[in-house]
């Protein structure tokens, strides 16, 4: 962009600089102000906001970063330095007005601000990053690429997504908008191809017949499979995902045994059963109850109750579901219990599973807008009898299910990174291609100024969101068990998912809203990536908020 390397990478770190030194402070008041996070209720939209700027400043580090290690192995990518500077000068230009309004707020002063964001040095620095020029220059470059991702990653996530790449383009690419459109349920052929190739085994140890491959390689495969069709690949792998890294934790040996074999291999497919048609964000109130209770002969638990979006669960062989064992409601979050449920599959929009002894389930879907293939269910449980030896944890796993679920949570959210920058992806790279194509004004649309600059600032978003996704992969990889890099990933990845999609809609003009184009199906899909595995309030309040003020 003109600028040697050296001054970009100066302006980064003026910007960086900057940044870090107010989310410290803004954290640090944000902790006093909620002593400690336990009174996060009493300020909600200041948390928010804390909790939105630290995870877009992470963001904005891990791009560098990224940046950064393409230079010190000797392959620096000017695209990625232009991105590196421009998110970062984006976040800053953002945080600077949103602590101007609310200084207050964040129980800082002017003087404060003059030594950081609006020092002169910095804000010189924001404005030359921003200049539409670069913008519009790497909008150029995505139309020039057809917005295709060919980053440098680690050679084994490397040759992974090139696999997953092939498969996704052949198997899963063909059949994803008569999937969509018809709203029907993922083929099993498709379950069975990917279940050959590992994909529901990648959090799996080896040990238990996994692949073992890690988090990165879990999520370049998410990612590719995501861009392909969100809910007819990428997201089913999320389920297994969950109720693995459940067992990990929680589950005895015998459990273990028996069940992580066949979610590797496929043979048993899962969905995941926690929130109730009255009970969403505030898990520790569910009331789905399971009892003591023996039938047959065999000691186990009956269970009585609702539970709502159930992705998957007619399909599934298996719920992953979270029930009250304690009848004291008091107890909260500590009176829940984790279970596997077998059940029969069925492939329609409704069932009804009968047992022997009187137990019934009955299931039936609830229609969306998108994310269509595997169905998200409202499920009945009257008197349903659950084996003493598939609560998770057996004895000892009473009353810990809420923590055993949280833990698959943090997996799960992880993935979700995957998945919306996969779909984001996917929404670049049609929308670089119909800039390229379509003729207005007696050229190509991506000629113009303004289509450039919007190209350019969704491939940077895409570029920091999946920056983030790789290194709370990387993280989770060290220790599974963090929460706070997970639920910034999801949630950032998520929001990117969301814009760009739209943006990409609106680059396709009316064909963006014609079922026939991928891109409108993309937004419908990706509206759903904000909403489950903790709505996003709940995910910035009582995750990312708390863990930071903590
Ligand atoms: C397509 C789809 C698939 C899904 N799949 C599954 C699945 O497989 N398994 C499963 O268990 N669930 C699933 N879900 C459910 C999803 O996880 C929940 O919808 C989500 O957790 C939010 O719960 P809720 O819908 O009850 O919203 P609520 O909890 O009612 O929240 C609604 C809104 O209220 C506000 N709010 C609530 N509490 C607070 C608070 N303390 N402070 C501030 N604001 C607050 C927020 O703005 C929030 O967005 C799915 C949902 C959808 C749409």
């Amino acid at each position: 962009m003109g600028s040697p390397v050296t001054s970009r990478a100066d302006a980064v770190a003026t910007i960086l600089d900057a940044l870090d030194a107010t989310v410290r402070e803004a954290i640090a008041k944000a902790s006093a102000k909620t002593n400690g996070g336990r009174d996060i209720d009493a300020h909600q939209p200041h948390a928010e906001r804390v909790a939105y700027l630290a995870t877009e400043v992470e963001a904005a580090k891990r791009l560098r970063a990224y940046a950064d290690e393409l230079g010190s192995e000797g392959g620096r990518d000017p695209q990625i330095d232009d991105m590196a500077l421009v998110f970062a000068a984006e976040v800053a230009a953002k945080a600077t007005s949103q602590l101007d309004a609310h200084l207050e707020d964040f129980g800082l002063d002017a003087a404060f601000l003059d030594r950081t964001l609006a020092a002169p040095a910095v804000r010189a620095a924001i404005r030359a990053a921003l200049r539409d020029d670069r913008l519009t220059a790497l909008g150029r470059h995505q139309l020039a690429t057809r917005g295709v991702n060919n980053g440098r990653i680690d050679e084994i996530a490397g040759m992974a997504r090139d696999a997953v790449r092939q498969f996704a383009a052949t198997e899963v690419a063909p059949m994803a908008e008569h999937l969509h459109r018809h709203d029907e349920l993922i083929p099993e052929a498709l379950i069975r191809k990917m279940a050959e190739l590992g994909y529901f085994g990648m959090a799996v140890p080896e040990e238990y017949g996994g692949g073992g491959m890690g988090n990165l390689v879990m999520i370049v495969t998410t990612e590719e499979l995501s861009a392909a069709s969100l809910a007819g690949a990428g997201s089913l792998i999320t389920r297994p995902e969950i109720l693995t890294k459940a067992l990990l934790k929680g589950g005895t040996p015998a459990q273990k045994e028996k069940w992580l074999p066949p979610i590797a291999s496929g043979d048993v497919m899962v969905g995941v059963s926690v929130t109730e048609p009255d009970t969403g964000s505030d898990v520790a109130s569910i009331a789905c109850r399971a009892d003591a209770a023996e039938r047959d002969g065999r000691r186990g638990y009956v269970i009585n109750g609702a539970k709502a979006w159930c992705t998957f669960a007619g399909r599934a062989n298996v719920l992953a579901l979270l029930t009250r064992t304690d009848p004291n409601v008091k107890l909260g979050a500590k009176g829940l219990s984790l279970f596997i449920v077998e059940k029969e599959t069925f492939p329609g929009h409704a069932f009804e599973m009968r047992q022997p002894g009187g137990g019934l389930l009955t299931g039936k879907a609830d229609a969306t807008p998108g994310y269509r293939g595997m169905h998200s269910f409202t499920l009945m449980f009257d008197n349903f009898f659950v084996a003493a030896e598939n609560l998770v944890g057996e004895e000892g796993g009473l009353g810990k299910g809420f923590y055993l679920q949280m833990a698959g949570f943090a997996a799960g959210r992880l993935q979700t990174g995957g998945r919306a920058t996969g779909l984001a992806q996917a929404a670049l790279q049609r929308t670089a291609e119909y800039a390229n194509d379509r003729k207005q004004f007696g050229k190509a649309i991506g000629e113009f100024g303004l289509t450039q600059h919007k190209l350019g600032r969704m491939a940077t978003h895409i570029a920091a969101a999946r920056q983030l996704t790789y290194a709370a992969a990387r993280a989770m990889d060290e220790d599974e068990s963090i929460a706070l890099l997970p639920a910034m990933a999801k949630l950032f990845a998520s929001d990117v998912a969301v814009w760009v999609t739209q943006e990409g809609q609106l680059l396709h003009g009316g064909w963006g809203y014609a079922e026939e184009f991928p891109i409108s199906r993309y937004v419908v899909d990706a509206t759903v990536l904000p909403i489950f595995e903790g709505v996003k309030p709940i995910l910035e309040l009582k995750v990312i908020a708390r863990t930071l003020f903590a």
